[in-house]
């Protein structure tokens, strides 16, 4: 549910001091010791491309005995990045106690993670811990490919008076066979951007991507959809990692990441070929609408169809029908240069839509 009054979040450049072009968040996935603390850090500072250092202390393990984080400990040596180097610094909470003693040594920024987010009596009870306190808070998606869950977090830390807050896109979990460690599903964070336009919105390609290789195009496709920065793991000899180590970087290969980025403008940006730019969203406003009556046309073609089916007493699903359409339409679409995989979704819901008028139209009771 999407509040009655819209959120009013403050703009990140308000707020958030950048060190270069881009919003880069980096650091390990955990804290594991002083020094692997100390030397990534000094590495991500010497970039000059990190503008905050995230670290793990206290981890969500899938199974029990992993390592869980250093929990206190390492607050300390986190606290001590910010004087040794003068880059923020972010913690993940997943507790009420997280919380405190995160502001008892001043960690600059918290987050929610993806696990922390699927419950709702976890989040209140951070939200509630939270209240009337002043720190920017970032809000992970959570696991499950639903945006409704993920907004409800944002709602509920917004309820509790925080308008500093950034979402963070870092895949879904699904059962679908993929490349992916995390799906990114793209889908859900552009429909964020949508319902709440104002909402700042970085994306985490490490746990979408789960190894190196990877990181680079998701960190790109982030960019291109407008993403507004990047929370990328690292760490100083990532193979040595306590966690996630085949998705973790050395403070070099991110600054060979970054660097490589192509930021393109966003909309609004004074160079922008604005006539230019029109004409084209003009055209595809067109055919947007030909598409939608063509689409109309189709339907009503389907209660022709559904008509003479009842009347002759033929049933709806003809398989073979179904199928020459399928593969026809997907060969013609893909001779016009489409997806295969982008026609196969628009065809299924066409027919699942044809089959839903068809069946409202055989129930009814008068022929
Ligand atoms: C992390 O950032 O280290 C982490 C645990 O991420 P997520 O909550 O996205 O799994
Ligand atoms: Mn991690």
């Amino acid at each position: 549910m999407v509040t009655q009054d819209p959120m009013q979040f403050e703009p990140l450049k308000d707020w958030l001091p950048i060190k270069s072009k881009l919003l880069v968040i980096s650091g390990p996935c955990s804290a594991e010791s002083r020094e692997q603390v100390e030397t990534t850090a000094r590495e991500l500072a010497a970039t000059g491309l990190v503008s905050v250092f995230r670290a793990g202390i206290w981890k969500p393990r899938t199974r029990p005995k992993s390592f869980e984080g250093k929990g206190e400990e390492a607050l300390r040596w986190v606290a001590e990045v910010k004087s040794q180097t003068g880059m923020l610094t972010a913690v993940e909470v997943a507790t009420p106690k997280h919380v405190e003693l995160c502001l008892k040594y001043g960690i600059d920024m918290l987050w929610i993670g993806a696990r922390t987010g699927v419950n709702p009596f976890s989040v209140q009870e951070i939200a509630q811990a939270l209240e009337g306190i002043n720190i920017p808070v970032m809000v992970k998606n959570p696991i499950n490919p639903d945006i409704r869950l993920w907004t409800g977090i944002i709602e509920r830390i917004y309820q509790a008076g925080i308008s500093r807050i950034i979402a963070i896109h870092r895949g879904f979990n699904t059962y679908e066979k993929s490349i992916y460690r995390n799906i990114p599903l793209w889908e859900i964070p552009i429909e964020m951007k949508r319902l709440f336009p104002g909402l700042p919105m970085i994306c985490d390609p490490s746990h979408i991507a789960g190894n190196r290789t990877l990181l680079p195009k998701v960190s790109q496709n982030a960019l291109d959809l407008d993403m507004d920065g990047l929370m990328i793991e690292s760490h100083c000899e990532p193979d040595k990692a306590l966690t996630d180590a085949r998705q973790q970087v050395t403070p070099a290969r991110l600054e060979l990441l970054v660097k490589n980025l192509v930021i393109r403008k966003a909309a609004g940006h004074k160079k922008e070929p604005a006539q230019e730019l029109e004409a084209i969203r003009k055209q595809i406003d067109d055919t947007d609408h030909q598409i939608l009556e063509f689409l109309s046309k189709r339907m009503s073609m389907v209660e022709k169809i559904a008509h003479l089916k009842k009347h002759h007493n033929i049933t709806i699903l003809q398989i073979e029908r179904w199928n020459s359409i399928f593969k026809d339409r997907i060969k013609t679409g893909e001779a016009h240069g489409l997806d295969a995989a982008f026609l196969k979704k628009i065809l299924e819901l066409v027919h699942k839509e044809s089959i839903n008028i068809q069946t409202r139209i055989m129930n009814r009771e008068n022929p």
